[in-house]
């Protein structure tokens, strides 16, 4: 018999790759300048020279066999102390190379890592607005999801709401700064006053309360800020981390999960990781990339190009009179629809070939997202469209 959950979540398509691919079509209809695609966020700054220069370098220099084979499943010896040294020389981390698992990117380093601090029927806590595949990772772990709802309009995390919702079986808490779809920082003082909440629950549950701790976006940040680090604020964190969006590489799979000293059962506990993903089919990260990155693991994006899309667009939108919160990191705007709804603002901003994501889908109505990994060019022709829509 066919599974018919697997069947369900293999055919309902993604309400953002259903926009991106009518906006294909449209392009193809009206000419690509006439369509105004905001929906996916695929990095469009490209990879930095570094990249490519140690892909070239990789093949140079080592065999064949060495570049394609199988590496051990945590990940090559060389690119975990690659990446620990970065940790420490930023953060003084205290990372040592067994404290890292390599992965095929967030997405499967949040699975394990999810599969690894709950078991079937405990829950975790999610804040809104929220990467809606969080709904999936939870549910495949066989955990509850719990949304902490939106903190509007400043979108950090509404810690009484927060507070009030642990229960006993609460195994983890899921955190995403910078914030797809805000684009916010959470806040020190607020993951100071979080981290305080969830030691206390801790001890009252006689149990660690993890925090997952979500990252691709940790490099994304603008005007000088930065994202705390958050194993010094809270100890039991788990880092899953990837170089898709900082080195602009979706598309070739390759990430961490980083269990700190500090974590509760910290030896045991990346034993479940590697275990958790072993089960979910990983043999291991892909081996070129590995050996990139064991070369690039300092290597940092130039931002210019983001940076100079966020200002066009929140400038000229918060102009016009569109609202949203300070988009200080990550490439997206979670901005409120004007008329409260933001189905029927997305719907009327497509007949314009403007696409927007609705916020539903990420737990927060009445916003939609933008992204802004496009071209100026772009952005510069939509913003009559923004401005038709709100006069209407
Ligand atoms: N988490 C968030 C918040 C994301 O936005 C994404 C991708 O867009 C992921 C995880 C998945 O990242 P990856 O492509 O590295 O699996």
């Amino acid at each position: 018999m066919i599974n018919e959950n697997a069947c369900a979540l293999g055919s309902n398509r993604s309400v953002i790759r259903e926009l991106f691919e009518y906006g294909r079509r449209r392009a193809a209809e009206v000419g690509p300048e006439n369509v105004f695609d905001y929906s996916l966020g695929n990095p469009s700054i490209p990879a930095p020279p570094q990249v490519n220069d140690a892909i070239r370098a990789v093949l140079a220099e080592l065999d064949s066999l060495t570049v394609h084979g199988y590496t051990s499943a945590v990940g090559d010896f060389d690119t975990r102390r690659a990446v620990a040294e970065d940790l420490n020389a930023r953060f003084s981390a205290g990372a040592k190379p067994e404290d890292l698992f390599i992965t095929c990117g967030a997405a499967p380093g949040l699975t394990a890592a999810l599969q690894a601090v709950t078991r079937p029927g405990e829950r975790v806590l999610v804040v809104a607005p929220y990467f809606p595949e969080y709904a999936v990772f939870i549910a495949a772990a066989g955990a509850q999801m719990d949304v902490v709802p939106a903190c509007k309009p400043t979108f950090q995390i509404d810690l009484k709401r927060m507070e009030s919702m642990i229960a006993p079986d609460t195994a983890a808490v899921i955190l995403n700064s910078p914030n797809n779809p805000s684009g916010v920082i959470y806040a020190r003082a607020v993951l100071e006053r979080l981290a305080e909440i969830l030691e206390a629950k801790s001890r009252q549950f006689g149990h660690p309360i993890y925090i997952i701790s979500d990252e691709p976006y940790r490099e994304l940040t603008y005007g000088g800020l930065t994202a705390p680090w958050l194993p010094h604020i809270y100890g039991n964190t788990v880092v899953c981390y990837s170089w898709s969006k900082s080195l602009s590489l979706p598309g070739e799979r390759i990430g961490y999960v980083y269990v700190p000293g500090s974590a509760a059962d910290q030896e045991k506990l990346i034993a479940a990781v590697a275990g958790a993903a072993r089960a979910a089919g990983h043999v291991c990260a892909p081996s070129l990339m590995q050996k990139v990155i064991a070369r690039c693991a300092g290597v940092r994006p130039d931002l210019e190009a983001y940076d100079e899309n966020r200002r066009m667009l929140y400038d000229s939108l918060t102009a016009m009179g569109y609202e949203m919160a300070e988009p200080d990191g990550a490439f997206y705007l979670f901005i409120k629809a004007p008329g409260g709804d933001a189905v029927a603002f997305s719907e009327k901003a497509k007949q314009k070939d403007l696409l927007l994501v609705p916020g539903d889908g990420f737990g927060c109505p009445g916003y939609f997202r933008i992204c802004y990994c496009v071209s100026p060019e772009m952005i510069r022709r939509s913003l009559p469209v923004f401005r038709a829509l709100l006069e209407e």
